[in-house]
């Protein structure tokens, strides 16, 4: 069972318990992306495990008709013993989930993994959402109700723009986010600043070029109102993606006039992502703290 110091920030260990905690926050009308921690296997079995469990999960979304989808990393799937391998288990995860009508997303780790988990994206995407057949449900209000894929661009990798506009006419969603991983500089931008001048220019590019939807995964209140802007500029369809434990209370003021997802960690390996958490911001050690002495 997780702690409470760490239940703010991580469902559970279980799918279970990431399955209950979906369900309140659906109460809330906030929609959740489901992620099973687990990263950088240099073994096969435990890549295969949690795509099998990614399958499984795929399944329990679709059967009990929540407002959920999920969201893999590469490095999980395999990334680490080979391109192959990592295919070979993002595929069967969208095979399934596109059978179900579950919408999966891939997170983008460093950028020695950025050329193949956006080729492996954009297969996919292609794959199965790119026929004649997708586009029909695609003209629907929601082009995603069916499933789809998504993918995750970091503002800090200055190869970023660039790939935007590669990726303007794939038939999937992008989530934009600043970037966690620390980046050398020859291919990062450092300073704050200008990531987030970045940040801001790449949505600029995306609500006008990007018809089927933008997704803002971001907890920055300015970059949240810039994208209202600019969805009243340009019409263009949004999300605003948020971490659980994460300005919660913003989450269910923003979600009665917008779409949003609340990305949502289980898992035993749950320590490394609650330190991540707790290290990044100092409340954030405030509230870890509070929840052990029980206040
Ligand atoms: P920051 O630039 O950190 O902060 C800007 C402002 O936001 C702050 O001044 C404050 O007003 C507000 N804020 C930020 N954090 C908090 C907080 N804890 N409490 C209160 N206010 C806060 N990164 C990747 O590299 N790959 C991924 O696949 C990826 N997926 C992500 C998915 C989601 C749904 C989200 C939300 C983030 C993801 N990230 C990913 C992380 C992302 O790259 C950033 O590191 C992280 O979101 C911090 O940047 P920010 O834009 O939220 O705000």
């Amino acid at each position: 069972m997780i702690p409470p110091i760490a239940n703010r920030f991580v469902a559970g260990e279980s799918p279970a318990e990431a399955l209950d905690h979906v369900r309140t926050v659906n109460q809330r009308n906030v929609n959740v992306i489901v992620n099973l921690l687990g990263e950088h296997y240099d073994d096969r079995a435990p890549a295969s495990d949690d795509a099998a469990e990614y399958r499984s999960l795929v399944e329990d979304i679709a059967n009990a008709d929540l407002d959920a989808c999920i969201s893999v990393k590469p490095s999980q799937l395999g990334l680490d013993l080979g391109e192959d391998v990592f295919r070979e288990e993002l595929e069967g995860i969208v095979a399934t989930a596109a059978d179900r009508g579950v919408f999966v997303w891939i997170d983008m780790e460093d950028h020695t993994t950025t050329d193949a988990t956006l080729d492996a994206y954009e297969e996919l995407a292609r794959e199965y959402y790119g026929g004649e057949d997708s586009d029909d449900s695609q003209s629907s209000s929601d082009p995603w109700a069916d499933g789809g894929v998504g993918v995750c661009v970091q503002a800090n990798l200055k190869r970023t723009r660039e790939d935007v506009e590669r990726l303007a006419d794939v038939p999937g969603k992008v989530r934009f986010v600043k970037g966690a991983y620390d980046e050398p500089a020859d291919v990062a931008y450092t300073d704050t600043q200008r990531v987030n001048e970045e940040y801001e220019a790449l949505l600029e590019y995306a609500f006008e070029h990007f018809e089927d939807g933008v997704a803002v995964g971001s907890h920055d209140p300015a970059m949240i109102e810039r994208a209202i802007e600019l969805h009243e500029e340009y019409g263009t369809g949004f999300e605003v993606q948020m971490l659980m434990g994460v300005r919660e209370d913003a989450q269910y003021d923003l979600a009665e006039e917008h779409e949003v997802w609340q990305y949502v960690p289980y898992g035993g390996r749950w320590k490394s992502y609650f330190y991540r958490r707790v290290m990044e911001r100092k409340e954030n050690l405030w509230f870890a703290l509070r929840a052990i002495v029980g206040r």
